[in-house]
């Protein structure tokens, strides 16, 4: 199947109508119109085999992943999603590999009404790179920079699932062998959390009129708060037990285990964000409405750096760290 033949067969199964896309694709480049008054928030991320995902994944977990991982940053933004971008690096021209991948990317554009307006397609090591952009209101986006002393942080869903999920697929973990012999249904609790994160777009929109600061947790929470309080020039103080784990991770791993994982975990695609302590119950109230939740886990102090404390403020040493790109 040649190049246009697969772009061809990307449009017709990634459809979305939107009245702001005055030209999608097929032309040289997209015309947009974003609403009046009306700020653009552009981001992107790229997915490598063998990086960000291993040889073998469900092409159609990937659609839907790499679109997540950037609406994702939108959410982090306090941004409503609206159009995405595509660049699609394939080693064969594989025309169910390409539908599959579509249908995957398509079911979570949908669900957020996304339009995909633009990409590339071109041959070589897989590689898929997805932009995408969305609207915050005027001066109303939420920065990594806006904490201050004695707030509290908290952190949307749970955390450290897709770091057991991951830990269930690696044959040479020694752990591996005891998971598979877990019951179906909790190892699949955590599976879906690695292939298909859901992005708390919804949270994100929340969070405009609460939140001092947010961040999407996608290297790990510590790595990812210490960017906030980088940011905000603050340090923050995080209670170990507070941290909030699924069922599944509770039923599978021991303390330790899940502690790292949820501290080192990347993948998971919550958000972390500070809020004056004042508005804890409005927090409490709105994110159990969205079904999530958001669970209160530090607050930030003066001192810079990320600490972790037990239930009786004793200090507790930080396990390793969350995920970084050319590390040595
Ligand atoms: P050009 O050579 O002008 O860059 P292309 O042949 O690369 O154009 O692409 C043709 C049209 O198809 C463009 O509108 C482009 O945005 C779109 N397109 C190409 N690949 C993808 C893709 N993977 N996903 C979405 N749109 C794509
Ligand atoms: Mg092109």
């Amino acid at each position: 199947m040649a190049e246009f033949d697969l772009i061809e067969l990307i449009r017709e199964r990634t459809a979305q109508p939107r009245g702001d896309v005055l030209l999608g694709m097929g032309d040289d480049a997209a015309l947009l119109k974003p609403p009046a008054g009306q700020q653009l928030v552009a981001c992107t991320d790229t997915l490598v085999e063998d990086v960000h995902f291993s040889r073998g994944t469900a092409p159609a977990d990937l659609g839907w992943k790499s679109l997540a991982v950037n609406l994702s940053d939108l959410a982090a933004m306090g941004a409503t999603p609206a159009w995405a971008m595509l660049a699609l690096t394939l080693p064969q021209d594989g025309r169910r590999y390409v539908e599959s991948f579509a249908d995957g990317f398509a079911q979570l554009a949908r669900a957020h009404a996304v339009a995909l307006v633009g990409g590339d397609t071109t041959q070589g090591p897989l590689s898929i790179t997805v932009s995408a952009f969305g609207f915050v209101p005027e001066g109303r986006a939420l920065l990594r920079s806006g904490a201050r002393v004695d707030h509290a942080v908290f952190v949307t869903g749970t955390l450290g699932d897709a770091a057991g999920a991951l830990c269930c697929l690696d044959r040479g973990d020694p752990r591996a062998g005891a998971l598979l012999s877990a019951p179906a249904n909790t190892r699949e609790e955590l599976l879906v959390r690695l292939r298909r994160p859901e992005p708390r777009i919804d949270a994100g929109l929340a969070l405009r009129d609460l939140a001092s600061a947010c961040i999407d947790v996608s290297d790990g929470l510590l790595a990812d708060l210490a960017h906030i309080c980088a940011a905000s020039e603050v340090g923050a103080v995080i209670e170990a037990d507070a941290l909030p784990l699924s069922s599944a991770l509770l039923a599978m791993f021991d303390a330790d285990e899940r502690r790292s994982f949820a501290l080192n975990g990347g993948d998971d695609y919550e958000l972390c964000f500070t809020a004056s302590v004042d508005r804890a119950d409005r927090i409490a109230a709105d994110f159990a409405r969205l079904g999530f939740g958001a669970t209160r886990i530090g607050r930030i102090v003066a001192e810079s750096g990320v600490r972790l404390r037990d239930a009786n403020g004793n200090a507790l040493t930080i396990p390793r760290h969350g995920w970084q790109h050319f590390a040595s």
